[in-house]
């Protein structure tokens, strides 16, 4: 179940992947595995190049369908998995596409990790809330892991607290902004500065969509658009609303009909 790909080898990490965000399997179930996903799922590198290839992606949705079919199978399973050998002392990056998608799902995976105290797990995530109740109070040892930016839960994190991940449109922009590029090693994420910056991946179409912002940003601005159409809709709705009825006088609607 876990694989490695040049890059992740050659820093000794191996890997479980989910496909990423929202799909269909072939036997019709409809998925979404990155629920807190915001605007990153429009440049999103997982949903592009060599993801989308027929074998790998029956590869993720196979993974997908041992964990939605038998949890405390797919649990078994991946803990006899990392009772090799050589995973001792190795690194275990959870996820390279989708997310903790359930507190089930996720609360299986820290019993994986607390079965295994010997190899060390790590992951990216845009699921704040879940982390916050389920992991934060006491998570294992061996786990580390990066809240990233460009999720419906942006707002809820603190880059003064929270370690964190952004991706930037290039390396130098990483750098002006004083954050600390993960390029050398993906280790860097949950193991250098706190503040993760992340070059795009060079694909042109995204690089567009990105128009020289961070995700934060661009999430930002989306949020800020919501509210605004949120609060012009609220405002609507009170302009149209009838006035309340004061006890003993007749409100505006029923002087109306009355009328
Ligand atoms: S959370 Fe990651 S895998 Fe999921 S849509 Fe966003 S970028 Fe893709």
């Amino acid at each position: 179940m876990l694989t490695q790909n040049r890059e992740l080898r050659a820093i000794g990490v191996w890997n479980w992947s989910l496909p990423a965000w929202a799909g269909r399997l072939p036997d019709g179930r409809t998925y979404n595995t990155c629920p807190s996903a915001g605007i990153c799922r429009q440049v999103c590198y997982a949903r592009h190049g060599t993801y989308t290839w027929p074998v790998v992606r029956a590869k993720h949705q196979a993974n997908l369908r041992f964990v939605l079919d038998d949890l405390p199978g797919w649990q078994q399973a991946m803990i006899g998995e990392l009772g090799a050998a050589k995973f001792r002392g190795t690194w275990v990056r959870v996820h390279d596409s989708g997310d903790f998608f359930s507190d089930a799902y996720l609360l299986s995976w820290l019993n994986v990790m607390r079965a295994r105290p010997t190899t060390n797990f790590y992951a990216y995530t845009k699921e704040v809330g879940r982390f916050r109740a389920l992991v934060e109070p006491e998570p294992p040892t061996n786990f580390l892991w990066v809240y990233s930016f460009g999720g419906t839960q942006d707002s809820a994190l603190d880059v003064t607290i929270d370690r964190v991940a952004d991706v930037f449109p290039d390396e130098e922009a990483v750098t002006a902004a004083g954050w600390h590029s993960q390029e050398a090693s993906d280790l860097l994420a949950v193991l250098g500065p706190h503040l993760v910056g992340i070059p795009a991946n060079r694909i042109p179409h995204f690089l567009k969509l990105l128009a020289g912002r961070t995700f934060r940003s661009w999430q930002a601005e989306i949020d800020a658009e919501r509210q605004a159409a949120r609060r012009r809709r609220g405002g609507l709705r009170l302009a149209t609303s009838p006035s309340p009825t004061v006890p003993g006088r007749p409100s505006a609607a029923q002087r109306d009909h009355a009328a």
